[in-house]
């Protein structure tokens, strides 16, 4: 949603949520009028301010933070629309980090092209039943998740689970790593909030042990 104008509330203190850009109580409570997100003043003018300056967009077209995470990560929208078909080019440096890290270990280069290779064919499979095709995106998602963890398990492990969230999340933002490290960051940070996207327990784990500061992250949303 997009907002016109910053409508700023009545009272000048919220005893209510908590302001999910800086989590402090919201002082003059402020929203943008399309969605009714509540915010600081100052932090949602800043936003905009950021957002404006990077992608100079007319305010008409600024979302709120909130409205823009939950567009970035809506899962059941990319499986709805089948975009794993759409290959992600930057999956494989995202795989690579992804699998240094959780294996601990430097050459992933083996495991990595037996995941990239069990998607691959996953995905031509799914194009040549293309006319037929009667599985839900639920069925699709599912199939898609248990091939991924079935091929990672022998090296995962234990992370194997997490490591399947986090990469369907990687590919239904349909970001870059470097945006996806911001967006997932922020995402984090604002887990406390109910409108945002998925829960995982994993993720809300991770946000109890590395609370940050949250900071205003933005890039150019033609690349979601
Ligand atoms: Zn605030
Ligand atoms: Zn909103």
């Amino acid at each position: 949603m997009a907002a016109k104008e910053i409508a700023v509330g009545s009272s000048s203190f919220s005893g209510g949520d908590p302001c999910p850009i800086c989590l402090g109580p919201i002082l003059q409570e402020s929203y943008l009028d399309t969605c009714f997100h509540k915010f600081c003043f100052r932090c949602i003018k800043q936003w905009i301010k950021v957002v404006s300056s990077k992608v100079s967009k007319p305010l008409s077209s600024v979302k709120c933070p909130l409205c823009f995470l939950a567009d970035v990560f809506d899962v059941p929208r990319f499986w709805k629309l089948k975009k794993l078909l759409q290959r992600n080019r930057w999956l494989e440096s995202w795989l690579r980090r992804e699998l240094q890290a959780l294996m601990q270990e430097e050459d992933v280069d083996i495991v990595l092209h037996h995941l990239v290779g069990v998607m691959d064919s996953f995905c031509k499979r799914t194009e040549q039943r293309h006319k037929q095709e009667t599985r839900s995106a639920e069925a699709f998602q599912e199939q898609f998740k248990s091939v991924i963890a079935e091929a990672g398990r022998p090296f995962l492990m234990a992370r194997t689970d997490r490591f399947v969230d986090e990469l369907e999340l990687f590919l239904a933002s349909g970001l870059n790593m470097e945006a996806y490290d911001a967006v997932y960051k922020q995402r984090l940070d604002w887990n406390n909030s109910r409108e945002v996207g998925v829960s995982n327990e994993a993720i809300e784990e991770e946000n109890r042990r590395t609370r940050a500061t949250p900071n205003l992250f933005l890039f150019e949303e033609d690349s979601v």
